[in-house]
């Protein structure tokens, strides 16, 4: 990690949170300060030992509010952004978009010239990485994946939001000389995930032995990466990506919703212990969302072969751990299960 004091937005959040536990695990040296609205997706819970022992300074703040990002910059040494605030749930965005534009592009714009300025004031050469989806690539037919060199095509109005904050952080590289970077990663799953999100929904309905709606026919395919890979990722682009470069992040894993609904509920049967086949009788069919993408997958040759990125858990052992840490901690952490109730798959 090429930085002494990052500046981690969102870090109260599902990645977020993972990524700032992550790198006091693996690179101590590097100062962390998370910056984060607390909407409802953020949780000081999700990083409460590091706050308490004061390892991790939380500054409540809206990365939309110019005078706060630029008296945060002013009175701050960060020489580095990992940048993830955002709002991402794609069916909040269906129902409300205006948040999506305010903090995901009038956000990242704050931010982004902030960042600038301070820098430009003061000689740093300080680094930005953008954190991004593959959903800004659109929908793909049953074969191939996207690369880098894909036409951005965004399909609901959370992947057009990203998409534009993804130009406007590779303009700032090529009008400022900024040192950007960004990544487009494909669906993570993991701990500290709010639970209006496709596993933990899954994960708790099945528990209770609730019905799981599906969408359509249940065949969209995902391409699910667990969540410490991507953090270990970002931390790679950041320390040794090119200047001014996208990399496309994914393990090559990909999964029909259906398919996952069953693995997820064979694993919850078992630590449950369950008869086999309790918790696909469990599964119903809903009508599809609009521009609902059929197909995501991501070729991720680029950092693989250029900074020697590989995914190091497998998806079984991943997706157990995962289950496990939901069992044990959502109650704890989402006390009255947050907002899963209207949630479909
Ligand atoms: P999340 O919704 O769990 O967390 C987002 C965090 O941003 C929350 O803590 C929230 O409080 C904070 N936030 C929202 N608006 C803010 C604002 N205006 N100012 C300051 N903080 C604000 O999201 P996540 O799943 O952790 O995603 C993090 C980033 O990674 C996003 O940029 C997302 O687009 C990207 N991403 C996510 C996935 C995924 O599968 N979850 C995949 C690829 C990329």
């Amino acid at each position: 990690m090429e930085a002494n004091h990052l500046l981690v937005t969102g870090g109260a959040g599902f990645i977020g949170a993972n990524l700032v536990r992550y790198l006091r695990r693996e690179h101590p040296q590097t100062r962390v300060s998370v910056v984060d609205k607390l909407t409802y997706a953020g949780n000081r819970r999700y990083l409460e030992e590091l706050i308490a022992q004061r390892e991790v300074p939380l500054i409540v703040a809206d990365i939309a509010d110019r005078d706060a990002m630029e008296g945060l910059f002013a009175r701050s040494d960060f020489d580095g952004v990992i940048h993830l605030a955002a709002e991402s749930h794609v069916d909040r965005s269906i129902s409300g978009p205006a948040d999506f534009v305010q903090t995901n592009v009038v956000g990242s714009f704050v931010l982004l010239e902030s960042a600038r300025r301070a820098w430009e004031e003061r000689g740093i050469r300080g680094r930005f990485l953008h954190v991004s989806t593959d959903e800004v690539y659109g929908s793909l037919g049953p074969k191939g994946a996207f690369s880098e060199r894909s036409p951005y095509d965004p399909s609901s109005p959370y992947s057009a939001t990203k998409a534009s904050s993804d130009h406007l952080a590779r303009a700032y590289h090529r009008t400022y000389g900024m040192d950007v970077v960004v990544t487009n990663c494909s669906n993570n799953f993991g701990p500290y995930q709010y639970p209006e999100k496709l596993i933990p929904v899954i994960i708790r309905r099945l528990r209770d032995g609730q019905e799981v709606p599906v969408y359509g026919d249940g065949r969209h395919v995902r391409d699910w990466l667990f969540v410490d890979d991507h953090c270990r990722a970002l931390s790679m682009v950041f320390a040794q990506g090119e200047s001014g470069r996208s990399y496309n992040v994914g393990a090559h894993n990909e999964w029909t919703n259906l398919d996952l609904v069953y693995a997820l509920g064979d694993l919850v049967d078992r630590r449950m212990g369950r008869p086999a086949g309790t918790a696909r009788r469990m599964v119903s069919f809903v009508q599809d969302r609009p521009g609902h993408d059929r197909r995501y997958a991501i070729d991720a040759t680029r950092i693989r072969s250029e900074l020697g990125w590989e995914p190091r858990w497998s998806f079984e052992e991943a997706l157990a751990h995962t289950v496990d840490w939901y069992l044990r901690h959502m109650e704890r952490i989402w006390p009255g299960g947050g907002l899963s109730a209207s949630r479909r798959v």
